[in-house]
């Protein structure tokens, strides 16, 4: 069996049969990749952990008929960790991983620059060396410049005339002068448009000490023009945790609800079934209803419920 090894940002995971997930890499060397990690929900697995959203690894890859399978997994740096210890940060991150599967558009199309751009961020991230929200704009920005739709925050354009102006229009790529604006365009502060220039280009120096309505109005047209361009906005993006210390986007409820403990029942968990009152001869096949009697294995916990029935 051809093996391969390459290193990998884990996008997104899901499952696959009783123990299994398919895993979504952006690797360096050969782009956008789904493959099969085996037995990583069984809590004797020696690398599912090293396999969560943010990790990353280092892979070797076993070719497969249509997914090739996860071999070996090793961390590379523990991005996750510091995603997952932190709320806002883990939003982000989330945002940026949803980014770079959206802009790698086919499957194994080398995307070595948007491999790096996506681990460059996740380091400034983790490392805590800028705002979330401006590391968060500034790869919005470049890795929409790498897929080819990169906005321009000096010259028009549209016509090319040299800036500054004052218009930014997403539909037409950025800035655009008196003469090429359409009807209805954002009119930013000249700082704002000094704020995205600066995120587009890295320049940090400029970048940090920007004032906070600046950056939000710049992450209102980074938004604008992300979205535009993916046709349909990110799901990920609105669940942003954009607050700085002092700006409350949305002022604590103190009402004494408590609605975040979701419980996160699985679809399909047993119930009593098939009581119809009357008509059911049985010829119906019920299904192919996964009977989850056996799945002592399961790492979710969250199948205990209905245990307390009938409480006379
Ligand atoms: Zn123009």
């Amino acid at each position: 069996m051809a093996v391969y090894v390459d290193e990998a940002i884990v996008l997104r995971t899901h499952k696959l049969g009783e123990a299994d997930r398919i895993i979504t890499l952006l690797t360096r060397h050969h782009g956008r990749v789904r493959a099969v990690a085996k037995g990583v929900r069984r809590t004797t697995s020696r690398f599912g952990a090293r396999l969560e959203p943010c990790s990353y690894v280092e892979l070797q890859l076993a070719v497969g008929r249509s997914l090739d399978i996860i071999t070996q997994a090793e961390i590379r740096r523990p991005y996750a960790e510091a995603m997952y210890a932190d709320y806002g940060r883990y939003t982000t991150a989330t945002a940026m991983l949803e980014t770079a599967e959206r802009l790698t558009v086919e499957e194994r199309e080398p995307a070595t620059q948007q491999f790096l751009l996506l681990v460059a961020a996740l380091r400034a991230l983790a490392e805590g060396a800028h705002a979330p929200g401006l590391v968060l704009d500034s790869y919005l920005l470049r890795s929409l410049s790498v897929a080819g739709y990169a906005p321009s925050f000096d010259a028009c354009a549209r016509c090319g005339s040299s800036g500054p102006h004052r218009a930014f229009a997403a539909a037409s790529g950025g800035m655009v002068c008196a003469d090429c604006r359409p009807a209805g365009v954002a009119m930013p502060a000249p700082e704002t448009i000094a704020l995205l220039g600066a995120l587009l280009a890295g320049e940090w120096a400029v970048a940090d000490p920007s004032a906070l309505r600046h950056r939000r109005e710049a992450t209102g047209l980074v938004s604008a023009y992300l979205q535009w361009h993916l046709e349909r906005g990110l799901r990920s993006l609105p669940h942003v945790e954009r607050l700085e210390p002092g700006i409350l986007a949305h002022p604590a409820r103190s009402d004494g609800q408590d609605g975040d403990e979701a419980d996160v029942t699985e679809p399909g968990g047993t119930g009593p079934g098939g009581t119809e009152p009357d008509g059911t001869d049985g010829t119906e096949p019920h299904g192919a209803r996964s009977t989850d009697s056996t799945n002592d294995l399961s790492d979710d916990v969250s199948s205990d419920v209905t245990m307390n029935t009938g409480r006379v």
